[in-house]
């Protein structure tokens, strides 16, 4: 038993250890279809099934539920291991493919069909929905429901070798058409599909279906507990079903609620859309749920990991704030991340009382609350800055303790500056802002101890490195996008998901900053430098989160 909070899963587990159930030992798995990039919900699951197997001291697999011939699964399945590893999770030897158990799983299909607990239905696919019946009303038995063994072996045997056409025919489970649970009504266990696999080739044009290949992979592979998602509670049934009938070892299936995040849509046919019609540069765009696409915009695997566990495992269906996304990857990079100055919406400060060819050098602690923690830098000062231009308003209103005329503000780490002229152009924009500093205020301290309230940011305009910024926020402007009947979730996307600052200045210790690496720019959020459109010397920073809650919903 292990120090993490408990849940109801674990709690389950407990039982099964103190009852001696799988001899104490935990198995788990992560089963992706390798059809899609991963997902914070995805995430859920890893963190959930390889941290119960590291906290119980078990192993967790990563099996690829590769059943369902497709294209371009290689790319998806390599993209699958470098997230999971990403994420910080390890499988070790324990990296199994279910393609790799259809030699075993067309015997247990032989097993069954010998039994009498299984038959080949030539009935379409359309019929086998008509007979099914509905929830109110019993299904009606295939006509060929009662086709002798001999014949069910042969006709299974021309499947598999090639005989019929695709959709012709398929393979059942001989269960109950009545059964008040619909899955259980003679469920499809093999369907005819020529298709190119990517693993096994041509090999095959007959394919298991997902209610006969999990139960059985997770048998073969020694799975203690087997932990999906709440919409596969019915086939629970049918899980047990398949391995009774066998009579093979038995893992237990148990059901969590997915994870449903709000102003994000998660579905995989939904992102695919999103990238193969271009309302997103990728599955790596910053804005989107997948684990490139948070990696890239500055997430850390920790945040994501510090999520999951926060949200938590419940057995009903919820909607998790975005709220808790940002605060996770706040409380982590809070840590972390190195304090900077950088200017998103620059105007210009001239310190007219600051000679023109001096310079000079303030040194600058990486993390103010515990200077020494990761060092200092320089922060280059002279007598032209930049400063944001919300930080000034020619008119303010009361307690606006930023820039205005004649209102002593400090510079971080620099002097107290006070505006004594606003430069406007022929349209009336202003342009610039001419200050004085006091000399005797060097690291923004007065010697008689003054009160100033205002600190601002600044950046050297000398010296500072010109960085495009990205300003990511929400994807969708809605909590649930896809909950309105007959509009698009598209017709929701957020308009500003993405705002670039074109003319934002950082300061020059940011040169360096390597792709990847992640900053606090005081004042105005984290951000990460992005790790594809960076270039030597060249950084192209991406807003992770804002310092605060800043969304009103
Ligand atoms: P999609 O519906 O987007 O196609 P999926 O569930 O079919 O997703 P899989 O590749 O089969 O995708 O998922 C692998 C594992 O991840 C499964 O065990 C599934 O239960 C889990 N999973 C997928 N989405 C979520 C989610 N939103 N929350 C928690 N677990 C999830
Ligand atoms: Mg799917
Ligand atoms: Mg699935």
């Amino acid at each position: 038993e292990s120090a993490s909070p408990s849940n109801f899963i674990r709690n389950i587990i407990d039982e099964h250890n103190r009852g001696g159930r799988f001899g104490g030992k935990v198995v788990t798995r992560f089963p992706p279809e390798p059809n899609g990039y991963l997902h914070i919900g995805h995430a859920k699951s890893i963190c959930l099934n390889f941290g119960l197997a590291a906290d119980y001291g078990g192993r967790c697999h990563l099996r690829f539920d590769d059943t369902n011939p497709s294209k371009e699964e290689q790319e998806y399945l390599d993209s699958i291991i470098e997230d999971v590893h990403w994420l910080g999770f390890d499988w070790g030897e324990h990296l199994y493919y279910a393609s790799n158990y259809f030699d075993q799983l067309y015997e247990f299909a032989i097993k069954l069909i010998g039994d009498g607990k299984a038959y080949v239905d030539d009935l379409s696919a359309e019929e086998i929905r008509a007979h099914r019946g509905t929830l109110t009303e019993p299904g009606t038995d295939s006509p060929y429901r009662e086709r002798g063994v001999e014949e069910n072996l042969d006709l299974f045997q021309r499947m598999k070798a090639g005989e019929f056409a695709d959709g012709s025919r398929v393979l059942r489970a001989k269960i109950d058409m009545a059964h008040p649970n619909l899955v259980m009504r003679d469920p499809t266990l093999y369907r005819i599909r020529r298709a190119v696999h990517h693993r096994t080739g041509d090999k095959w044009c007959i394919y298991p279906m997902y209610d006969f290949t999990h139960c059985i992979s997770d048998s073969i592979e020694g799975i203690t507990h087997s932990i999906c998602t709440l919409e596969f509670e019915d086939n629970r049934v049918l899980y047990d079903w398949v391995l009774d009938q066998l009579d093979i070892y038995h893992p237990q299936q148990i059901e969590f609620a997915r994870l449903n995040l709000e102003f994000a849509v998660m579905s995989k046919r939904k992102l695919l859309e999103l990238v193969k019609e271009h309302y997103v540069e990728g599955w790596d765009d910053p804005r989107m749920p997948t684990i490139r696409g948070m990696r890239r915009r500055g997430f850390t695997p920790e945040s994501l990991r510090l999520f999951c566990e926060r949200i938590g495992v419940g057995k009903k269906e919820s909607w998790i704030d975005m709220y808790w996304l940002e605060k996770a990857v706040r409380d982590d990079l809070n840590e972390k991340a190195p304090r900077v100055m950088g200017v998103l919406d620059p105007i210009k400060v001239v310190i007219t009382n600051y000679p023109e060819d001096q310079e000079e050098i303030f040194e600058a602690p990486y993390f103010p609350d515990n200077p020494p923690a990761m060092g200092y830098r320089d922060v280059p000062f002279c007598r032209e800055l930049f400063i944001e231009r919300e930080d000034f308003m020619e008119d303010p209103p009361k307690k606006f303790w930023r820039m205005a005329p004649g209102q002593e503000v400090r510079l971080r780490w620099a002097y107290l500056v006070t505006c004594d002229e606003v430069v406007k152009n022929d349209q009336g924009e202003i342009v610039e802002l001419r200050c004085t500093y006091d000399p005797e205020t060097r690291g923004g301290w007065a010697p008689d101890d003054r009160k100033v309230k205002g600190t601002l940011h600044w950046v050297s305009a000398r010296h500072g490195l010109r960085a495009p910024v990205r300003l990511y926020d929400r994807l969708f402007s809605v909590a649930n996008p896809g909950a309105f009947k007959d509009r698009d979730y598209k017709e929701f996307l957020n308009p500003e998901s993405m705002v670039l600052m074109p003319q934002a200045v950082v300061e020059p210790s940011l040169v360096g900053a390597a792709p990847g690496s992640r900053y606090q720019f005081e004042r105005k959020g984290f951000f990460c430098a992005d790790p594809v459109d960076s270039a030597e010397g060249v950084p192209v920073f991406n807003r992770i989160v804002t310092l605060r809650d800043s969304w009103a919903k």
